[in-house]
């Protein structure tokens, strides 16, 4: 398999450190708001990643941080008048939620940097002694001259990063030296005791002082978006390498394109966002991901709504099939008998396994599978297909599906989302129960339900076959009137 690596440039044959096993650590998010659509971007690319390294049979270990101590949380709690770290739990917390409806489910652990400052300390004391770091009336910097490969991932010189820093401080030796922990006075922010007196860690190091505790100090693959290659992952590399003199940090640096809107990277600072729960009101998160995946990890993406509705009726085109699929192997007798594997789907599996090796090319292994489509629909049309063929197809699409994390089964086509299918199921089970209990006439409990059940924006009406309910204006998953004969 081979994957793209930022440092060298290059498409490289994929090893792991350790035989069998992979570890895999992505930048999480800053959480001081609700996460929007090029997060998503990022984290499903990685999900995906997860998925198919799983699939070829690798024991993958998927490690992220949540930033939950920063200036953008201390400002923005400080604004609201909250405690930091009530802020930040309440939008890790949503955050969570975000990553488990858009099928975002193959992290293994979440670390949060507040939960790692006796290791973030430890780092910066090993640094320090060991001439990397120094310290300064506002707090302890890395100093970028003394780490000669400084620059080795984004490629450009000392002078080249220099003049991209926008951190001046007259205490620094070298302008792009960056901060390892901040002095700060006791009571006026979130501050912690330290070598160096009451403060907080810089952003960097909370990173390898999280990988260095649960990897030691080398792994597999470290992953985020582009923006963080300079300076957050050269820092990372710096920190790490300068205090275990073991190099390289990692073996494969992955770095994903922005999503953008009319070409501008989206970002909570430009104004130019749509939340994931927006996005998730107008559209399937199986669909989204699928507008995802149609670009290779490393691609930008111009997000529109057409496109997105591209991928909704392309989703719906695979759905469409299985449901033939299925009205196919439920008539009786078959169009054509053999128990031979069909060449298509020899053809299928082998392109889509190649696109993926190819450095996760996830538009070709999508193509693949539209080609598959089209091909199985005309021989259907035709009554040219076995239905040993039909039902390889139906598992051959699970299989693609389950490594996408996407449902191409046909149960969802109609729904908006897979919770909304589960509150309608709820929704007749409770009223399943009220007939019961109207049949035994236990009036009080069955209008005991009903009103509790009003509260909750569902409107009862009772019929003599199977009844009726309506989600109020309240309701946010749906405003329909739903009959349930
Ligand atoms: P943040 O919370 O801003 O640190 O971002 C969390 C992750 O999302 C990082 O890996 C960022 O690089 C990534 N990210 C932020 N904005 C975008 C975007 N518009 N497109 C793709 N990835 C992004």
């Amino acid at each position: 398999m081979m994957i793209y690596s930022t440092m060298s440039g290059k498409k490289e044959p994929f090893q792991p450190m350790h035989k069998n096993r992979v570890n895999i650590f992505v930048c999480g998010p800053t959480v001081y708001d609700d996460s929007h659509i090029g997060h998503a971007r990022t984290y499903i690319a990685f999900d995906v990643i997860a998925r198919y390294l799983k699939h070829k049979g690798l024991s993958v270990f998927y490690l992220q941080n949540i930033t939950d101590v920063d200036d953008k949380i201390i400002q923005r709690a400080s604004e609201l008048g909250i405690e930091p770290a009530v802020l930040a739990r309440k939008f890790e917390r949503r955050y969570l939620e975000d990553m488990r409806t858009l099928g975002v489910t193959n992290v293994n652990l979440y670390a949060r940097a507040t939960e790692h400052i006796p290791e973030i300390i430890g780092q910066i004391e090993r640094l320090v002694d060991l001439g990397f770091a120094y310290e300064t009336e506002t707090g302890v910097y890395f100093d970028e001259s003394r780490f000669e490969d400084f620059g080795k991932l984004s490629h450009q010189t000392l002078e080249e990063m220099e003049r991209h820093r926008i951190d001046p401080d007259p205490t620094k030796r070298n302008s792009g030296d960056f901060s390892l922990w901040k002095k700060r006075e006791d009571g006026a922010e979130v501050t912690w005791d330290s070598p160096w007196g009451r403060g907080r860690p810089g952003w960097h190091i909370e990173d390898t002082a999280i990988t260095e505790t649960y990897f030691g100090p080398q792994y597999d693959i470290h992953g985020g978006a582009m923006d963080l290659i300079f300076p957050h992952h050269e820092a990372e590399i710096a920190q790490m390498e300068a205090t275990s003199g073991k190099k390289p940090l990692v073996r494969c640096w992955m770095h994903t394109g922005f999503l953008n809107v009319k070409g501008e990277k989206m970002s909570k600072s430009l104004g130019n966002f749509m939340t994931i729960r927006e996005m998730l009101e107008r559209c399937d998160a199986d669909a989204f991901r699928l507008f995802v995946l149609l670009a290779h990890y490393r691609s930008p993406i111009d997000f529109s709504e057409e496109v997105l509705e591209q991928s909704r009726k392309s989703l719906e085109r695979i759905r469409h099939l299985i449901r033939i699929i299925e009205e196919q192997l439920e008539m009786p007798g078959g169009i054509v008998e053999s128990e031979e594997v069909d060449p298509i789907l020899i053809k299928a599996k082998v392109g889509f396994l190649e696109a993926m090796d190819d450095d996760f090319n996830t538009p070709y292994a999508l193509s693949v599978i539209f080609d598959l489509v089209r091909d199985i629909n005309r021989r259907i049309n035709e009554k040219t297909v076995s239905k040993k063929a039909l039902k390889d197809t139906k598992q051959l699409l699970g299989e693609f599906g389950g490594i996408f994390g996407i449902s191409f089964s046909s149960g969802l086509e109609m729904s908006a989302g897979k919770e909304e299918d589960m509150t309608r199921d709820l929704i007749k089970l409770m009223i399943e129960i009220r007939q019961k209990l109207r049949e035994k006439k236990d009036w009080e409990l069955a209008d005991q339900i009903r009103n509790r059940m009003k509260e909750l924006n569902v409107v009862l009406e009772d019929a003599k076959e199977g009844g009726k309910y309506t989600l109020s204006e309240e309701d946010c998953l749906n405003r329909k009137a739903y009959n349930l004969r």
